[in-house]
């Protein structure tokens, strides 16, 4: 029995004890009286400590303003420091729970959490730009409602989650997501997103590289095989003979250009950033005219401009490489009689290496696509100029590690200018 009971029962006791002698000797109504007034006054005492409490339990921040009388101040004071403790343990849940949805945005891949019926618990920011969601109107809303591509309705119903999905965001049609889903906790699912746009992007880049390369040195072996096969089965006539030799000669050039133009682009993207040495400009911009000269065969008017002293600094065998790749285009690419010019200016504002020509020029729907491997505005005219589709793919490459932009203008019939544009620190003797 608590102590406030036994004190009200010993409080009672007590006034009857006193009023059993005053209603035997004085008078029967007067101990009545004393026995009602001892439990009305404790009734009062009582019921003043419940309004007390009444009012303090309104409140809507519990203070320590509840004081109460006799026993009851020890029960007010218990009361205050559960309420007291409570609120703490509230707070530092809240804190936790805080730090957790806090812990949840951070994360770069989207998450969602489903309940049982697949309709949303909490979603992250990341998850509400991937999926289009947001937070705080869908939910409780079932996700397929909200994401409808019919892939992710199939593999969200179906329940097999061994393998991620990979689809393409509904929103952007050009991100590429991979959605994993983790059963948790009574049939509840996590849904992880991750972006793989560019793991995809790579992927198709490298099943596209391997079948083009394939492509690229499948024509010339055929061709190789087809003469090996005549010449080792046919009597073949010696200057029809010495014709096959010939052509067997040019395609294995083509599959070593193929091979070196490979190597070469390898090389540079595997090396690490290029050598700081200073390139000799006036020397590199001779031996550029003098390979245009060779490969000419005086069939083009070749002229060389330089303004200002400076020279490059970067890595002279892929600078020579890019310069000589545009070079040896402008040559392949214009007809004879064609003017090519090659220009090296530098200054303040930066470095600039042009090459300019005269030659068939190229329609601007081809222009954004000149820098890919293996792209030709004419597979026939590249491959009779001796072109492997590899050039300005090195080019893009070596100008990218040496900051420097590339720059195309052309017209067809009238010609085009490929320039090179290196930032100011990369020029030596300013
Ligand atoms: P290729 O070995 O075929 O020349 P490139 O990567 O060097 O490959 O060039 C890609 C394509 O760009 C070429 O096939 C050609 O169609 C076009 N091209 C490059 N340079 C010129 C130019 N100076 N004039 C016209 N077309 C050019």
């Amino acid at each position: 029995m608590s102590s406030q009971l036994i004190r009200a029962f010993f409080l009672a006791l007590l006034s009857v004890i006193v009023a059993l002698p005053v209603g035997w000797f004085v008078a029967y109504w007067a101990g009545w009286t004393i026995v009602c007034i001892g439990l009305g006054l404790q009734l009062i005492f009582h019921f003043r400590n419940f309004a007390r409490l009444d009012r303090w339990s309104h409140k809507p921040v519990v203070d320590a303003s509840l004081e109460g009388e006799g026993a009851w101040d020890g029960l007010f004071g218990r009361l205050y420091r559960h309420e007291k403790d409570l609120r703490a343990q509230i707070a530092r849940r809240d804190d936790e729970l805080a730090m957790l949805i806090a812990a949840g945005q951070a994360l770069t891949d989207g998450v969602v959490l489903l309940d049982q019926l697949g309709q949303i618990i909490y979603c992250n920011t990341t998850a509400e730009t991937q999926l289009d969601l947001v937070m705080a109107t869908d939910r409780g809303q079932p996700v397929v409602n909200l994401v409808r591509q019919p892939e992710f309705i199939g593999y969200l119903e179906a329940g097999d989650y061994s393998r991620p999905l990979t689809m393409r965001s509904d929103r952007r049609s050009d991100r590429v997501l991979s959605i994993h889903v983790v059963p948790y906790a009574d049939n509840r699912r996590l849904m992880q997103i991750k972006d793989v746009t560019q793991t995809d992007r790579l992927d198709r880049m490298r099943r596209d590289f391997v079948a083009n390369v394939s492509h690229e040195l499948r024509t010339p072996l055929t061709v190789l095989a087809g003469f090996l096969e005549t010449l080792q089965e046919f009597d073949v006539a010696p200057d029809e003979r010495k014709r096959y030799l010939d052509m067997m000669a040019a395609q294995s050039k083509r599959m070593q250009s193929i091979v070196q133009d490979l190597l070469t682009l390898s090389s540079i993207e595997s090396a690490p950033p290029p050598e700081n040495e200073v390139v000799d400009m006036a020397s590199l911009i001779d031996k550029l005219h003098r390979d245009a000269d060779a490969l000419s065969a005086g069939r083009h008017n070749i002229v060389v401009e330089t303004a200002g002293q400076c020279d490059l600094r970067g890595s002279e065998p892929e600078l020579v490489s890019a310069f000589g790749n545009l070079v040896a285009n402008a040559v392949r690419y214009t007809p004879a009689g064609g003017t090519i010019r090659i220009a090296w200016k530098s200054g303040l504002e930066g470095g600039e290496f042009l090459v300019q020509d005269t030659g068939i020029g190229i329609d601007a729907k081809h222009l954004p696509r000149l820098t890919e491997r293996f792209y030709r505005v004419d597979r026939g005219r590249s491959r009779d100029a001796g072109g492997t589709g590899l050039g300005l793919a090195i080019v893009k490459h070596s100008l990218n590690r040496h900051q420097a932009q590339l720059d195309i203008k052309s017209t067809p019939g009238v010609g085009s200018s490929f320039a090179a544009r290196f930032p100011a620190n990369r020029l030596v003797g300013l």
